[in-house]
């Protein structure tokens, strides 16, 4: 089925008497009469429940709509973002190991990426995502578990270049993974292009109301690990289940996913979060569409603007990712764009502070236009040299465009920038 009908339909079947949509299920534990039932579910010998902190009938209908939309064989539903990310990565990859990874990727990836996770062992090596395939694939040795990327990265809105990562991986047998936060499956779905493990940040268009925290992992289930002679962990037993020998699994990295590192880490999402989102999911489609419509407007206004400086949207057809987005976003590029104000910090702050509808905020990729000045607020320690290095001129104000009427957040910015 197509996308928009997967939105309201994919994830609960209801049967006869049953809640049309999911009930919250707020129940930590699961009863059974037979002690064998109970083992067998423990053996993965059949599907069931019995602890949310390892599955829940409200996240699974989650989990089975975003595993729909992806067109993933599972998915996964955790606490947040960065711990879907996190488990993601440990699913994969042990201390002595290594991740690839674009350096245009949200700022708490890179940190978790760059501190975290080299404190355990794992080092993550960045690569320009602009670079040539035989300058990223150089970066490749026998301990490599993943390449990481953004479909459009936040808050560079950098395109990725799905095909020049792909066949990177496909010739050296790694994991594709993309952050697909930002695009949604509703303009672009990863596995399509090559992508094994798909991650989102949930508490963006996924929910798309600001409401509930999440993330979810989804195993495209495209990845042959006993072919690629790269994954010991899942071609060896695994002793703390059983002997269980992932790779001879149906789905060898959900199953290791959840078996392992839900178990072992406990950041799965709660089950109200899990309602909100799914909730939120229902109307994916049609947001994505008006919010991709309201930025392709507000992005040609603004170049048009005597007062702004640059603009950044893939849908300018000057944009240096116009084209990877006619090839990999044809149905819309988001509502994530910037640009810089002509002048300084102080002109950033005038227009910033005689906004009306537009509010400032930290978040993103909500039904609300929301702005924020990354020099001023989530940036501000760093020096203007700094700012330069890191891709965020002092100038740079960041706008998640929402799904108001184009014609109200045009004249909010315009009488703002009257004031400047
Ligand atoms: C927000 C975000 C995250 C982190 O998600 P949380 O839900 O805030 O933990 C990861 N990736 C991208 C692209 C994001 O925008």
């Amino acid at each position: 089925m197509k996308i928009d009908t997967l939105c309201v339909q994919a994830g609960y079947d209801p049967k006869t008497g049953d809640a049309r949509i999911p009930p919250i299920c707020q129940s930590t534990t699961y009863v059974y009469e037979k002690t064998q039932d109970m083992a067998d579910l423990f053996d993965l010998k059949s599907d069931g429940y019995f602890y949310s902190r390892l599955a829940n009938p409200t996240v699974a209908a989650f989990e089975g709509k975003v595993a729909a939309l992806e067109g993933g064989a599972c998915a996964i539903g955790c606490s947040s973002g960065m711990s879907a990310t996190a488990l993601a990565v440990f699913t994969v990859a042990g201390a002595g190991d290594n991740i690839l990874s674009s350096a245009a990727v949200y700022g708490g990836t890179y940190n978790l990426f760059s501190t975290t996770l080299p404190k355990l062992g794992i080092e993550c090596r960045f690569f320009d995502p602009d670079a040539p395939a035989k300058e990223i694939e150089k970066l490749i040795d026998g301990r490599t578990k993943m390449v990481f990327c953004e479909t459009i990265a936040n808050p560079s809105i950098v395109v990725l270049d799905f095909d020049k990562i792909a066949k990177i991986c496909a010739e050296h047998r790694v994991l594709f993974a993309v952050d697909n936060t930002l695009a949604t499956p509703a303009l672009c779905r990863p596995k399509q292009f090559g992508a094994n493990i798909i991650v989102h940040s949930s508490s963006k268009y996924l929910d798309g109301h600001a409401a509930a925290l999440g993330g979810i992992i989804v195993d495209a289930g495209n990845f042959d690990f006993a072919a690629s002679g790269r994954y010991p962990a899942f071609t060896t037993p695994d002793e703390s289940y059983h002997g269980l020998v992932y790779a001879e699994q149906p789905v060898p990295f959900g199953t290791k996913c959840r078996a392992q590192m839900i178990r072992d880490f406990g950041a799965i999402m709660s089950p109200q979060n899990a309602f909100l989102s799914y909730i939120g999911c229902d109307t994916l489609a049609l947001r994505m569409k008006k919010h991709s419509e309201n930025a392709k407007r507000i992005a040609a206004y603004l170049e048009a603007h005597p007062k702004i400086d640059w603009v950044k949207h893939p849908s300018l057809k000057d944009n240096p990712y116009h084209g990877l987005a006619e090839k990999y976003l044809p149905d819309g590029q988001g509502g994530m764009l910037s640009f810089g104000i002509a002048g300084n910090v102080q002109k950033c702050a005038e227009f910033m502070e005689g906004l009306k509808l537009i509010t400032q905020e930290t978040h993103v990729a909500d039904v609300r236009s929301c702005v924020l000045h990354p020099a001023s607020t989530t940036h501000r320690q760093l020096s203007e040299e700094d700012l330069k290095a890191a891709g965020v001129p002092h100038n740079l104000i960041r706008l998640s465009v929402g799904i108001e009427d184009a014609d109200d957040i045009i004249d909010d910015i315009e009488q703002a920038l009257k004031r400047v």
